[in-house]
């Protein structure tokens, strides 16, 4: 019985972990659910997973929480704050913690599992863009599994040799292949782009997300966060990473080997396949996803990503080359950039040149601690709110 510990349950990757654990009740049994504000939810999941623990951020929601679930007759403990979300995130009875926080608010208590040991199932990718070597490091020293629930990343966690080392060379790797679907926009012209909607954006052809990655994945900037995941996790070098886009979303990604063979995870586009995965790890466990009909896919293509119409890509490659501080300012400015285009306040061609100002306007720092990454983190916020005024 693995006790499972599950940040952010309430969106996206939440729901599809909880699907999935209510298929396994004689596997899985949760500890803690997390939320922000989102009571209702929180409530009927606390019913229906009778956690230890259920953490909200705000104390007026968390005492609303306490007393349904009093009346209710469930004696779960309810917390409030960031500080109970890295509380939770190291429970010592806790075995596996999904990290499944949105933003930048994931790193804190992502980065405390990795301190504590955990097994992590790593769906917030931002941790690794703001804080790859610190999160890496601590991983390393801690002795944490890590096990990517990204489809792409899980996608070549599959495809690389078993016990991968950290070194694509001596594993005769040639080159890592990403796979991207291009988003709802990837016909569009750069005229058509100035006047996307938000509800445009969050209408993904392939894949129901939460709203922040839906517009990351409409500007491709959720492929070039991915690049610098990949680079952590992997240990690959920007060089080696290329892009391939691919609009049916059925290969997740592909590894390249120096003989020429290229190894691929396909399946049907459901996070509740790399969930599983990374859940029963090293087994394999029925997920609810539907078997892949190769004869309904009948056709797969290929092309080259666009950097022109979708210059948040060649922009991550930037921070990723500029290595240090570089990636967390990209996330912070983009994380500022995308709630500013959800609420309407700026337009979808904005978010990329909003992104490069704060670039340009930030010296980049080496990254040494965790520390440096919030700051270089608050620092970038603050120079990207006073440019949208
Ligand atoms: P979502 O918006 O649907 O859910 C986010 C969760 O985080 C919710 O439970 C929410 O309550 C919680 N949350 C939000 N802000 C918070 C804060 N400030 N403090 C504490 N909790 C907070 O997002 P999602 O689509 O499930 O994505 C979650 C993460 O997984 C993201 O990092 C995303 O990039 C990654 N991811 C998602 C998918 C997908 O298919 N949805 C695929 C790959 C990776
Ligand atoms: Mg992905």
């Amino acid at each position: 019985m693995q006790n499972l510990v599950v940040l952010g349950s309430t969106g996206s990757i939440g729901g599809s972990t909880l699907d999935v654990v209510s298929r396994h009740p004689d596997k899985f049994k949760i500890l803690a659910l997390t939320a922000n504000t989102q009571v209702e939810l929180l409530f009927n999941q606390c019913l229906q997973f009778k956690p230890g623990y259920a953490v909200l951020l705000e104390e007026k929601s968390a005492q609303h929480l306490r007393e349904r679930l009093v009346s209710a007759g469930q004696d779960t403990e309810v917390l409030c704050g960031a500080a109970a979300l890295a509380q939770v995130a190291a429970l010592p009875e806790a075995d596996t913690v999904m990290a499944a926080i949105v933003g930048a608010a994931g790193l804190v208590p992502t980065l405390t599992a990795a301190k504590a040991g955990k097994k992590i199932l790593l769906a917030n990718k931002e941790t690794l863009v703001m804080a790859g070597n610190v999160f890496m490091e601590a991983i390393r020293s801690s002795g944490a599994t890590l096990l990517p629930i990204d489809s792409e990343h899980n996608a070549i966690f599959q495809a690389l040799p078993p016990g991968y080392d950290g070194d694509l060379s001596r594993s005769g790797v040639r080159r890592i292949l990403l796979t991207a679907s291009g988003g709802p926009f990837r016909n569009y012209s750069p005229q058509q782009l100035q006047h996307v909607t938000p509800e445009q954006a969050c209408a993904h052809p392939n894949w129901v997300m939460g709203r922040k990655i839906s517009v990351d994945s409409a500007s491709m900037m959720n492929k070039g966060l991915e690049v610098i995941e990949a680079h952590w996790l992997f240990n690959a070098s920007a060089d080696l990473i290329q892009v391939v886009v691919h609009p049916q979303s059925v290969i997740h990604s592909l590894v390249e080997y120096v003989d020429g063979s290229v190894l691929a995870q396909l399946g049907n586009p459901d996070m509740r396949t790399p969930i599983a995965y990374g859940l029963a790890y090293p087994e394999r466990i029925a997920s609810g996803v539907a078997a892949l009909d190769l004869f309904k896919v009948a056709t797969m293509n290929f092309e080259a990503p666009d950097l022109i119409r979708f210059p948040c890509l060649s922009l991550a490659y930037q921070a990723l080359r500029a290595g240090g501080t570089a990636p967390a300012i990209l996330n912070a400015a983009n994380e500022i950039a995308v709630a500013a285009f959800l609420d309407k306040q700026i337009a979808f061609l904005a978010i990329p040149r909003l992104i490069e100002t704060v670039l340009a306007a930030l010296p980049v720092a080496t990254v040494r601690c965790l520390e440096d990454v919030l700051n270089a983190d608050a620092e970038a916020r603050s120079v990207a709110l006073r440019h949208l005024r």
